[in-house]
């Protein structure tokens, strides 16, 4: 597909660069983040779906830096809430990014929900957008349970109470390679990297 494809990551989370960065190695491939381009301004998440949203997102950074761009957007599905928090998950407690306050609002919630009522799954949507309009999406899931009580120091929001039975820990407990590996965001990269060469040669 040539050395010359250049993708920017719609991030300026230097862990998210890493771990898209580690998937796609093997492709010849720049990627950068938007933390080399300081300038491009925030994009406002109002979407109701994870779609809209990295939709939205991928779409205005590529308008604004003329570059083919990756974006994701991502969060907790609760089945006996009715998917909630779902796009609301970073300020589901009212205060944007509060993981403590977002996970003690949860098992709140959840108060008396048995074990096995407590499905629950980590969602990630991601789009690739190219300046001329064109664009791919793909979708990665987790599936899980809301634990009664957090465990773990690992990972970051709501993994201290996203329980996996297959591991018998939750996410927060897994070592950061293995969360890496089989994580909503590595399946829905993992998706989109199938379909990546076929997008490069329709441009
Ligand atoms: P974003 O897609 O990075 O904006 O993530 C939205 C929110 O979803 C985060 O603030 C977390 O609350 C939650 N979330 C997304 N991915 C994960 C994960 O891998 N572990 C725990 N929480 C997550």
């Amino acid at each position: 597909m040539g050395s010359r494809v250049k993708i920017l990551l719609a991030t300026r989370n230097p862990g998210k660069v890493r771990e898209i960065g580690a998937i796609l190695g093997d492709l010849d491939i720049n990627v950068v983040s938007l933390a080399d381009f300081p300038d491009v301004p925030e994009v406002v998440e109002d979407g109701t779906t994870f779609f809209e949203n990295a939709y939205k997102k991928a779409k205005e950074v590529s308008e604004a830096t003329g570059m083919m761009v990756l974006s994701d957007d991502s969060g907790l599905e609760v089945d006996a809430l009715g998917g909630r928090p779902g796009v609301y998950s970073a300020r589901y407690s009212g205060k944007e990014g509060d993981d403590a306050a977002n996970n003690a609002k949860l098992l709140k919630e959840l108060e008396g929900v048995p074990e096995e009522k407590r499905t629950a799954r980590f969602k990630c949507v991601m789009v690739l957008y190219h300046p001329s309009g064109k664009w791919i999406s793909a979708e990665g899931t987790c599936e899980g349970r809301i634990a009664l009580k957090p465990a773990g120091s690992g990972g970051f929001g709501y993994d201290p109470i996203f329980y996996m039975e297959q591991y018998g820990k939750t996410m927060a407990e897994l070592p950061p390679e293995e969360k890496n590996r089989i994580s909503h965001r590595a399946e829905a990269l993992k998706a989109l990297k199938r379909r990546l060469r076929e997008f490069l040669a329709s441009l």
